[in-house]
């Protein structure tokens, strides 16, 4: 990949004029940014790819329409300057997109207008990390987000409609954690009859393992899901579950903004995490800011619409402008969708998940 960059982002006031990192109408500051590498997944998780949507015929989009690493590195260097601090790569499924260590060691040079280096994480089924997490971590990925949910074959394959074994899985999150990338965190989305009889089976297979693993309310994402209130299992629930096995106390978060709720094992077989996006919405300190792969940005996971960031760098924009641009979107956002799950204003399409990445 050929760049001109410098090694270091340049500083808020170097690169952005007289711009300060923004807050948004809520008083949110500018964090995370979630980059989307491709629409493209080898797996058809029923929730977020129904084949029956996402079938052979499925049109992704094109070579030609995706943000090549470089745009995506301009971007990420007008964010970084503007606040954000962690960037997570994610897809569709990130591990698919060719040369993606060149992009991360591209985003490893990255330095916040302090000099610190912006965390750099990765989001992934698993099925390709065994083979690729060694040349991650040489590229300068610090932590990786492992999917998974559920132990039973079976179960899996009919899940993420594939036949991709659960080794598979596990093999890429062991291979992670021995070459640094560690602790692995492991999501499970949790669906009410599909596989919720799996939570205790991952609790105990995950104790003492030094992974952690985080349980995640199934969500309203998207339009393809058919998503319902009945299916959602409160992570109230499943800490219940787990609870009446295993004693757990709660732990403080780590940071503000922080979306998992942690737990850990009183007998020190370590902790888990809980994502209540559904039963106890968050929205007042979401700190993320999208961007597809076609780069579109994008606020909230659940908005219809995005920012069209590529016609004005491939228009010719200036780093100024662009970052002008990201600031005043900032600044302007209101969203809050899942505090007004249910109500009129938020009944219109969604974003799909496998396009955002969560
Ligand atoms: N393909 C990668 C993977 O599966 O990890 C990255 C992209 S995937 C869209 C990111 C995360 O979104 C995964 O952990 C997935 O389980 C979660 N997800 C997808 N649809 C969801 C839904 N409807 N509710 C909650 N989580 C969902
Ligand atoms: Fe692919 Fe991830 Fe969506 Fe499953 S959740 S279909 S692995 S993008
Ligand atoms: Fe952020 Fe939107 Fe999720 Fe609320 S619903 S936490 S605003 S992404």
């Amino acid at each position: 990949m050929v760049t001109k960059q410098p090694k270091s982002a340049p500083s808020v006031r170097a690169n952005t004029g007289q711009l300060v990192q923004p807050l948004d109408q809520w008083h949110r500051p500018f964090r995370d940014l979630r980059i989307s590498l491709t629409d493209k997944c080898n797996f058809r998780c029923t929730y977020c790819m129904p084949r029956e949507v996402f079938g052979a015929d499925y049109q992704f989009m094109p070579q030609r329409e995706l943000l090549t690493l470089e745009e995506i590195e301009r971007v990420a260097i007008q964010c970084v300057a503007l606040g954000v601090r962690k960037i997570r790569l994610t897809g569709g499924e990130p591990l698919l997109r060719k040369n993606i260590e060149q992009l991360i060691s591209r985003l490893a040079l990255l330095r916040t207008p302090e000099g610190e280096p912006v965390e750099l994480a990765l989001t992934t089924n698993g099925t390709l990390l065994a083979s690729k997490a060694k040349v991650l971590k040489e590229a300068g990925l610090h932590r990786v987000t492992v999917s998974l949910d559920a132990l039973e074959d079976v179960r899996f394959t009919h899940l993420s409609d594939s036949n991709v074994t659960v080794q598979t899985v596990l093999q890429g999150i062991d291979e992670a954690a021995a070459v640094g990338l560690a602790p692995v965190k492991v999501n499970m989305v949790v669906r009410k009859g599909l596989n919720d009889d799996q939570i205790l089976p991952m609790a105990r297979y995950f104790r003492h393992s030094g992974h952690i693993l985080r349980f995640i309310e199934y969500m309203d994402v998207g339009s393809s899901n058919n998503w319902n209130w009945d299916e959602v299992i409160t992570g109230q629930e499943i800490v219940g579950r787990i609870g009446a096995e295993f004693a757990l106390e709660q732990v403080d978060a780590h940071y503000r903004g922080e979306v998992a709720a942690r737990w850990r094992y009183k007998d020190g077989g370590g902790e888990i995490g809980v994502i209540t996006s559904v039963s106890q919405p968050f929205c007042g300190d979401c700190t993320r800011i999208r961007l597809s792969p076609e780069g579109q940005l994008y606020l909230c996971l659940f908005a219809s619409q995005g920012y069209d960031l590529r016609a004005m760098i491939r228009g010719g924009s200036t780093d100024s402008q662009l970052a002008a641009y990201i600031h005043g979107v900032w600044s302007n956002r209101r969203d809050r969708y899942s505090e007004q799950r249910g109500t009129e204003q938020v009944a219109r399409p969604k974003i799909e998940m496998s396009y955002i990445g969560g």
